[in-house]
């Protein structure tokens, strides 16, 4: 097998893999300022995508331009999340530069597309491919490509811990070669319930007070992951953004059994108060004494854009951040320095900030749990910043370890 790396090599964002030059793992798009595609023309067969994060499948319309037609495997949740990311790409940035296809582009995916559930191999471009439960998001895959002769594991995104939505991964199948994700490979986090704890204690002690909470949220599994903690702990709450559409989208038929508990759910969104935001509604809600759930998880658009600077300037309310805040954006400004750009303006805020790690990825101890299963497996590290630091420790502990470049080629 020729892997060829024409995204998240010693980077995260624009995920991309292509394997004799038939077959594409992954094609996704990264969001910065200028968004960034997959390197390198392609002409697959088929195409195969672990989950549906824009990193992952942000470009794949792309794949289906002028009498390209490759087929297109994934989980049904995973095609649900593509369409609905595409369509938010379009209208973003339709027409520009910033969105790699057209709406034509998009109107074809539904005719390529082909739904598998975990454990039921299926033939793409010539190769036996298999799904695993990932534990990362609804629906996403760790990838088993197998040509006869040997066997590639691509992990795609992956998490070891339970989650309140998904189980975390046990899912170890044999394989010859493992491209495995790093994100976190340099943090040890506490234990999931602990960091419960203290979020649901901290929301509390504001509503209390007689505070407003704003929680920014991801809409794709971090959204539905607050809104389950609110069901458990009695908490009223406000749903708002892209994560009222996916919770929807969770609990279709289709997709009711990528939950860990669909019932869950179920009591979770009947919990929270989805808001249509008609009417100036999100600025009475914003003086409520509640939590708000709401996109974009590191404040760069969304209803956020509303809530924060509603509710900045009292220091009885507070912003609870529930991930990662990438450098440069405004939820990481408004960490370090207290104020933020929030919709062209600049603010300073008085209400309190802070950070709690809902991470959907494995941290170090659940990557080198999930790796000891391959410990005599060729390992390929990818989709970190800190590739080639984890490759060399993998190395000294004795692994078969390498982190391959963008645009390298691995002969597997
Ligand atoms: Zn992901």
């Amino acid at each position: 097998m020729d892997v060829r790396f024409l995204g998240g090599a010693g980077e995260i964002g624009r995920s991309a893999l292509c394997i004799d030059e038939r077959l594409v793992l992954d094609f996704g798009m990264d969001s910065g300022n200028p968004p960034a595609f997959p390197i390198g023309d392609v002409d697959p067969e088929a195409v195969v995508v672990s989950h549906g994060h824009l990193d992952h499948v942000g470009s794949v319309p792309a794949l289906l331009s002028g009498d390209a037609r490759p087929e297109i495997h994934w989980t049904p949740p995973t095609y649900d999340l593509t369409m609905v990311l595409a369509r938010d790409t379009l209208k973003l940035h339709g027409g520009s530069y910033d969105c790699p296809f057209t709406e034509a582009e998009l109107a074809r995916v539904a005719e390529v597309s082909e739904t598998h559930g975990y454990e039921e191999s299926f033939e793409a471009a010539g190769y036996e491919v298999t799904f695993f439960d990932a534990g990362h998001v609804p629906g996403s895959a760790h990838v088993l490509v197998d040509d006869g002769d040997t066997r590639l594991l691509y992990t795609g995104d992956f998490h070891t811990e339970d989650q309140r939505l998904l189980a975390g991964t046990t899912a170890r199948p044999d394989a010859d070669v493992v491209i495995c994700e790093s994100t976190y490979s340099d943090v040890t986090r506490p234990p999931r319930e602990e960091i419960e704890r203290e979020f649901v204690e901290s929301l509390r002690t504001t509503i209390w007070e007689g505070g407003t909470v704003v929680v920014p949220a991801f809409g794709i599994g971090r959204t539905q992951e607050v809104l389950c903690l609110c069901e458990a702990y009695d908490l009223e709450c406000y749903v708002d953004g892209m994560g009222k559409r996916v919770t929807e989208l969770f609990l279709r038929e289709a997709n009711r059994g990528y939950l860990r508990d669909p019932d869950l759910l179920r009591r979770a969104k009947g919990n929270a108060r989805f808001v249509d935001g008609r009417d100036g509604q999100r600025r009475r809600i914003a003086e409520q004494n509640t939590v708000i759930v709401t996109t974009s998880g590191m404040l760069h658009g969304g209803p956020a854009m509303t809530y924060v600077p509603a509710i900045r300037s009292h220091p009885t309310n507070k912003i609870a951040m529930t991930g990662y805040q990438v450098e440069g954006t405004p939820g990481r400004d408004l960490l370090e320095t207290g104020s933020a750009e929030i919709d062209g303006r600049m603010l300073p805020v008085s209400a309190q900030v802070e950070q709690y790690d809902f991470s959907a990825h494995a941290d170090r101890d659940g990557l080198r749990d999930f790796l000891s299963a391959y410990e005599d497996t060729r390992v390929l590290v990818n989709h970190g910043d800190r590739c080639a630091a984890f490759a060399a420790e993998l190395r000294t502990d004795g692994f078969d370890a390498a982190a391959p470049e963008l645009g390298d080629r691995c002969e597997c």
